[in-house]
């Protein structure tokens, strides 16, 4: 049986919260570094609709990194995976998030994974629309679709922060350009992945779509199949590979479920078959996972026998 009272993961909330004083929030993009660094707040989402939660869940967040399986769900749907993996490769990468490193190795420039900001760019660059703007709305539908909630929206604070600031991926943009890997403008691909990275939602929602993922794309409240059980599969499997930065390895064998985290402090958890797993806390470790979000699942992990190995 898993945590059913909020009480009693309040309790291993302010367990794992101790550790938020070891972490930093990030800052490179100047907006995220306004968070408070000891929030942290978890939300569990069942499919048949009940939630558990403890912190001060109602509490926005941007999802930066975690957009990246959204993203791919999506441009999987559209364009199938043949398609999305003969431009972005499936293989796990020890390097940071944002390295070019590996990238000026691989010929032709294919990113290693969509979860690197490389092949996160790369994936982005496929949303189908006539402008920025149509694309941008594509994506945030489908978000409606995943959550059950329409008034989700991006922060348009942090989309401007981060715009003002992206030149690293503005180098792996201009980078793949020239490889043929992207054919638009790169401002506009800028503008597209800063504000899919600043979708703005609470960990009730994310707990929601995390649901849907752990359900194998169903949505079992309103009874759609939102994503293939297929593509739900993949994502789940980038998860578990590359969903941590380079801690994945670690995080399989210590915690054991598909996850993937941001910059934000948010972490996506979707237990397999079982439930959903919104957690925000935004100090985080030097990899950029959430240094308490970890402590918290590495507790439930444990308490709970979650690792799905
Ligand atoms: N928008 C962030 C960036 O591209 C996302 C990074 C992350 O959450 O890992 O730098």
């Amino acid at each position: 049986m898993f945590c059913e009272s909020s009480k009693e993961l309040a309790h291993f909330v302010s367990e794992a919260r101790a550790f938020t004083n070891q972490g930093k929030v990030a800052d490179y993009i100047p907006a995220l570094g306004k968070a408070n660094p000891h929030d942290l707040s978890i939300a569990i989402k069942y499919p048949d609709g009940r939630y558990v939660s403890a912190g001060d869940v109602k509490k926005k967040f941007t999802l930066q990194s975690i957009s990246k399986v959204i993203s791919l769900a999506l441009v999987l749907s559209d364009h199938g995976p043949d398609y999305v993996f003969d431009k972005v490769g499936m293989e796990p990468t020890g390097d940071p998030f944002n390295s070019i490193a590996k990238l000026e190795n691989m010929v032709p420039a294919k990113p290693l994974n969509p979860m690197i900001n490389a092949g996160a760019l790369v994936v982005t660059h496929m949303i189908e629309g006539k402008s920025v703007d149509a694309r941008f709305q594509r994506l945030l539908a489908f978000i409606h679709d995943l959550t059950n909630d329409y008034t989700i929206d991006y922060c348009e604070q942090t989309a401007q922060s981060e715009y003002e600031t992206a030149d690293l991926n503005r180098a792996l943009s201009y980078f793949l350009k020239q490889h043929g890997q992207i054919d638009e403008p790169v401002e506009h691909l800028i503008q597209l992945y800063t504000k899919q990275c600043a979708i703005e939602m609470n960990c009730l929602q994310l707990a929601r779509i995390a649901m849907v993922f752990a359900q194998d794309g169903k949505d079992h409240e309103t009874g759609k199949q939102i994503i293939s059980k297929d593509i739900a599969r993949i994502c789940k499997t980038f998860m578990v590979t590359c969903g941590m930065y380079n801690a994945s390895g670690e995080f399989a064998i210590k915690i054991g479920i598909p996850a993937k985290s941001g910059v934000s402090g948010g972490i996506m958890g979707a237990v397999p078959g079982k439930f959903g797993i919104g957690i925000f806390g935004p100090a985080l470790d030097d990899k950029g996972n959430s240094i308490a979000g970890l402590k918290l699942l590495e507790l439930l992990s444990k308490n709970y026998s979650l690792s799905m190995f």
